[in-house]
């Protein structure tokens, strides 16, 4: 399992590939951070993140399988 970068939180394959999805198509899964941490740098809500990887699935984004 990939540790989030900063936390070190083992991250699930949907918060890796919102990582890549919103910050940087191109990271390595171990340069992704949790979704705790993303909403803390993004200054979001953590629902606002899981409605993004709703819409991104529905969206049929290949990041998200
Ligand atoms: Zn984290």
């Amino acid at each position: 399992m990939t540790p989030c970068k900063n936390c070190r939180k083992p991250l699930s394959r949907d918060e890796i590939a919102l990582y890549k999805r919103l910050i940087y198509r191109g990271a390595e899964d171990d340069e992704c951070i949790c979704i705790k941490c993303l909403a803390d740098k993004l200054n979001v809500s953590e629902a606002a993140l899981f409605d993004k990887i709703d819409h991104f699935k529905k969206a049929g984004c290949t990041l998200f399988e």
